[in-house]
Formats: C-alpha cells, structure tokens, sequence
C-alpha cells in the first residue's frame, strides 16, 4: 500500500466538531499506530534529508509532536510556535483573524538567529492563517522560512493558495 494512502486511511474525520457543520480531521489514529506513525515520519524524513536546514519550528500543539520527531531524526533543533501567553521569556507576537475575532502566534526572541534556514511544520493546513502569521514571526525574526510543511491540506479552504501568493514554498503528505 502506497504510504501517502495508508496516511490517509488512518485520518478519522469526526463530524459536527467542534462545532455543528464542521468536520474534524483527527490525526490521533495516525500516531497511535506505530506502522502508520513511522510511514508518516518517512515521508517527512525522506523529504527534508538532503535539504540545507539549521532548524525545525513546529506550531501549538500537533506540530510539535511531527516537528520534534523530524527534528530528532535530522539531527535539527526544535523551537515551539507557541498560542498566546504560553513563553516564559521575551516573545515576538503576530495577530492573525479567524472566522470569529483574533488570534495570535508567539515565538521566544531569540528562537531563531537571522539567516537561519527553518522549516515550519503543522498538522493541517485550513484557512492558512495560523501557518501564515507564523511564517511571517519567523521572517521577522530573519529567520529563512524554506518550506510549510503539513499533513493535511484542506484546499477548499485556500490555506495552500494563500501561502503560495505570499512566496512560501508549502508541502503537505495528503489533501
Ligand atoms: P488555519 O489557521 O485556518 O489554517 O487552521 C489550522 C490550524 O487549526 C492548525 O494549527 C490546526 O492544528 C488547526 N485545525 C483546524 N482544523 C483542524 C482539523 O480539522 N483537524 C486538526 N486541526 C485543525
């Protein structure tokens, strides 16, 4: 079987959560099965393993678990993008909207040095917002932001597209 598709297969979607109409893409099964697990964490590896990167940043919560296992396979630091008010010493913030207010990204000041190559690593991609306004802390940061990566794109939801029009490179192991 095709490792993208086993990936896909091991995806639960939970529908009317949170909240009525929506369905949630739950990635829980994928890591509870050590098979599935490790397939996933191939694909990333196989991807990333002749890139020039000095870090990986993952976001709150599900793309730390993705990012520090990339993270310890490449032989790479990880730093956290964390929800607000979660970092204990100085942070940089980035506000972004969401369907219903704000929200924001924070990151320690002195996670990333300028002219450092970071990959961004989440579990799904849906509006983009959150990936966007993490990338743009990063840039900030001067960090060198070489791709978005994701397990899942939503692309109806024009998270990807919106990525792409802001000159990021975005991967992600299925739609
Ligand atoms: P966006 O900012 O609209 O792209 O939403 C992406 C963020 O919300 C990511 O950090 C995801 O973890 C989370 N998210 C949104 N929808 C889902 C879902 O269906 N499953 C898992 N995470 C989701």
């Amino acid at each position: 079987i095709d490792p993208h598709q086993m990936v896909i297969n091991a995806i639960r979607s939970v529908p009317d959560w949170p909240k009525p109409g929506i369905t949630f893409r739950d990635i829980t099964p994928v890591l509870q099965d050590p098979r599935t697990f490790r397939v996933l964490m191939d694909i990333f590896v196989y991807r990333y393993m002749r890139e020039r990167l000095d870090l990986i940043a993952g976001i709150d919560a599900r793309g730390f678990i993705v990012g520090s296992v990339l993270a310890y396979e490449l032989k790479l630091g990880f730093v956290p993008v964390r929800k607000k008010g979660k970092l204990p010493f100085q942070t940089l913030a980035e506000e972004y909207t969401l369907e219903y207010g704000n929200a924001s990204v924070e990151m320690h000041t002195d996670a990333v040095r300028p002219g450092q190559r970071v990959l961004l690593v989440d579990d799904l991609i849906a509006t983009g917002g959150t990936m966007l306004a993490a990338a743009k802390l990063l840039q900030r940061l001067g960090a060198n932001v070489v791709e978005a990566a994701s397990i899942i794109d939503l692309p109806e939801l024009g998270g990807s597209k919106l990525l792409r029009e802001n000159g990021a490179s975005v991967f992600t192991v299925c739609e």
